[in-house]
């Protein structure tokens, strides 16, 4: 007997190592283990899982047509009954702080003193996407993606992170902001100093922005004196937030050559979060323009939120 539960003890230890979701329910459809790989994908502990009916649908899973599987279409169920393994590269399932995150799904059928137990293995296919998607872009010169004169990213490698950005929100919710920003007066730069010294503004910028957004986020060079920085955020408070700082530390930061010359060196900014009206990814882009260039009629060296229909401004 005390084999035996060792024996169980060593099994789970052995699942909750796995990072993927492991769970397995009974006959009755009660749920009786719950991995640790579950918790974390799920955020649902073993203490609130274990011993409740898969039946309740606390994680929601629908197909890709939006299909609830507990409808008929369980696949965990199909394979209890019919001692068939099944696999299904998409499934949703929503994580307890209510976000939709695609999942792959496995299941299994153990039979244990004749009674027949089902075991589901899940994963993150975000992941998976992601690395596909890190692969793809390494196939691609750096040239191909990056701005010759800052090293930023530039308008091709924006155009298919933004619609991939879009992609993502419509289908898992994942918001988004867009920061769109162009440097004051620049031609005075020019003029005063000569262009090698403008070009020398455009790469300080640049390199302020590389410093400063976050590793997830992606700041391209749109061309001329313009930047679009493109960020991971949910709220209009954290764009104001973020928006804000980058436009701050220009102001902050010191341009020699300009300040020697008594000429200041600022940005204008504005920025606006995915909406749900949003028809496809460059209308975010289109609100952050705008609010961008409020901000200059504004008087400039300013971080404006542009409204859309939906949001607070
Ligand atoms: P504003 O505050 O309204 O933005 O004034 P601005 O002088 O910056 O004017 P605007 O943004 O409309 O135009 C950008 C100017 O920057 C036009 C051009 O002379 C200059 N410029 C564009 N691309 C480059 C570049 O690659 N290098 C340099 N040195 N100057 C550039
Ligand atoms: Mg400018």
């Amino acid at each position: 007997m005390a084999d035996e539960q060792s024996k169980d003890l060593a099994f789970q230890h052995i699942l909750d190592a796995i990072s993927d979701g492991v769970y397995v329910v009974g006959p009755d459809r009660t749920i009786s283990f719950w991995s640790a790989g579950a918790e974390r994908i799920t955020g649902y502990s073993a203490a609130e899982m274990v011993g409740r009916s898969c039946d309740d649908d606390l994680l929601a899973h629908t197909d890709l047509t939006g299909r609830r599987l507990c409808d008929g279409g369980c696949p965990l169920q199909a394979c209890i009954e019919t001692g068939r393994d099944r696999s299904i590269r998409e499934v949703f399932l929503r994580r307890k702080n209510g976000e939709r995150l695609a999942v792959y799904v496995k299941t299994t059928m153990v039979e244990i003193d004749g009674e027949r137990y089902g075991v589901e293995v899940f994963g993150e296919l975000e992941s998976v996407a992601g690395k596909e998607l890190v692969a793809r872009i390494q196939e691609l010169s750096d040239s191909a993606v990056s701005d010759p004169l800052t090293g930023l990213f530039n308008r091709r490698y924006l155009d298919a992170a933004l619609a991939q950005h879009f992609a993502l929100y419509r289908r898992l919710g994942r918001r988004y902001g867009v920061i769109q920003m162009d440097i004051d007066t620049l031609k005075e730069i020019n003029d005063g100093l000569g262009h090698e010294t403008g070009d020398g503004a455009i790469r300080f910028v640049a390199g302020i922005l590389a410093d400063n957004v976050r590793e997830m986020d992606v700041a391209a060079r749109l061309g001329g004196d313009e930047f679009v920085v493109l960020c991971g955020l949910a709220t209009d408070d954290d764009l104001e937030v973020y928006g804000r700082r980058l436009v701050s530390l220009v102001r902050d930061s010191r341009f020699a050559p300009a300040e020697e010359a008594g000429l200041r060196l600022t940005v204008s900014a504005g920025g606006t979060l995915v909406a749900t009206e949003d028809g496809d990814e460059r209308d975010a882009l289109r609100r952050a323009d705008a609010a961008m260039y409020a901000a200059k009629h504004n008087g400039r060296d300013e971080f404006l939120i542009g409204g859309s229909p939906g949001s607070r401004r």
